[in-house]
């Protein structure tokens, strides 16, 4: 199942907060602070901050993040999103657009 999928059904299901296992489902890693130096997932000192749009797809709807900042890995692809790029990443994405739409109302 996409991870998205289960994420949505968890804000749905009332939890707002995301807890730290639905952002690991995210194929990435949540960073709380920048100073990343090896990959957290196979250890590569390679990895390295890049900014570049990122493009996502949600149940058929694509949706665009201009110019992102995050970590990525040319050893094993694995990419790692700080707060901020959560954030943004949350902003834009389908996925989340019925939290946006509850909060709103509440
Ligand atoms: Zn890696």
């Amino acid at each position: 199942m996409d991870p998205l999928v289960r994420i949505k059904r968890a804000i749905l299901a009332g939890r707002y907060a995301f807890s730290e296992k639905a952002r690991l489902e995210m194929e990435a890693v949540a960073l709380q602070s920048l100073r990343i130096q090896t990959c957290p997932s196979c250890g590569s000192g390679r990895i390295r901050q890049v900014r570049r749009s990122w493009s996502g797809e949600f149940r058929g709807r694509r949706y665009t993040v201009p110019q992102l900042r995050f970590f990525e890995c040319p050893a094993c692809g694995k990419r790692a999103f700080d707060p901020e790029a959560m954030r943004r990443i949350e902003s834009k994405s389908p996925a989340f657009a019925g939290a946006r739409r509850v909060k709103k109302l509440a």
